[in-house]
């Protein structure tokens, strides 16, 4: 008897409002027999799943060590070999920081290709929440989406680099996982850019409980520090998010007057 293979598909749960979800993403949910769950995916979303699916977490929840990722990987390939429907589910995209390049070569070796499924990455929510764009033709002529905290031995993100070409090729900067490095990445980033570079720092984007801060390069870490802004936070450096500091009136905009 020929052993009928399942599926694996990586899907994006999106930065955690269950409305910015796509509808590849709730089908691929309803459809799974297996979730494999990251930290940063509500509970709302693994909510829309089959009753009758199996949910495994495998991010750090309940104060655990998060899952090695060669364990994940091989429980993907054993639970696909099994003939399930795998669900590989993925805060925000799974192609921005989500090790979802690692994932699909992992499978690729083991004979099993991978469907990926999009999600809005929570950079990208976190501005569209405030009506802030990414991108302007006056003042951001591109977007750059870095991380603040690089793989253990690796030299990391050339900050000075960055800040110069920001500077001179007018390029707005997403900074994921830098709430712990906020100090580091300031000072780095000060040896090419003004100190006057607006900056927000958008917490829980697009959760209820959102907040943010509208900022200097300047006054980063100290108003981060004041305001108590913690993980998870996306820092966003450029002139784009200069309208911030006069919105005041936004329900959930704490910190400074510019
Ligand atoms: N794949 C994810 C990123 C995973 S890395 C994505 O595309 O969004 C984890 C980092 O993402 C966090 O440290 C934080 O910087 C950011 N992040 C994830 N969810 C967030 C949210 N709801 N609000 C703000 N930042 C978030």
């Amino acid at each position: 008897m020929t052993q009928v293979q399942g599926t694996c598909t990586l899907v994006g749960a999106g930065p955690g409002d269950p409305e910015l979800l796509t509808l590849k993403a709730l089908k691929a949910l309803q459809a799974a027999t297996v979730l494999l769950v990251d930290d940063l995916v509500s509970d709302e979303i693994v909510a829309m799943a089959s009753p009758a699916a199996r949910v495994v977490y495998v991010g750090k929840r309940g104060g655990c060590k998060s899952t090695p990722q060669a364990f994940i990987e091989k429980l993907m390939l054993t639970e696909v070999r099994r003939g399930e429907q795998v669900v590989r589910l993925k805060g925000g995209d799974p192609f921005i920081f989500g090790r979802g390049g690692e994932e699909v070569e992992g499978l690729r070796a083991a004979g099993v290709e991978p469907v990926v499924v999009n999600g809005i990455t929570s950079g990208l929510a976190a501005m569209g929440s405030l009506n802030v764009p990414l991108t302007h033709r006056e003042h951001a002529h591109g977007v750059v989406f870095v991380t603040g905290h690089a793989k253990p031995g690796d030299s990391g993100t050339d900050w000075p680099a960055l800040a110069a070409t920001a500077h001179t090729a007018k390029l707005t900067l997403v900074i994921y996982m830098g709430v712990s490095g906020a100090a580091h990445i300031q000072a780095q980033l000060l040896t090419g850019l003004p100190a006057s570079t607006p900056v927000a720092v958008v917490q829980n984007a697009s959760l209820p409980q959102q907040r943010h801060l509208a900022t200097t390069l300047g006054q980063l870490a100290q108003d981060m520090a004041t305001h108590a802004m913690a993980s998870p936070a996306v820092m966003v450096v450029g002139q784009v998010t200069a309208s911030l500091a006069l919105a005041w009136a936004h329900p959930d905009a704490i910190g400074r007057a510019a």
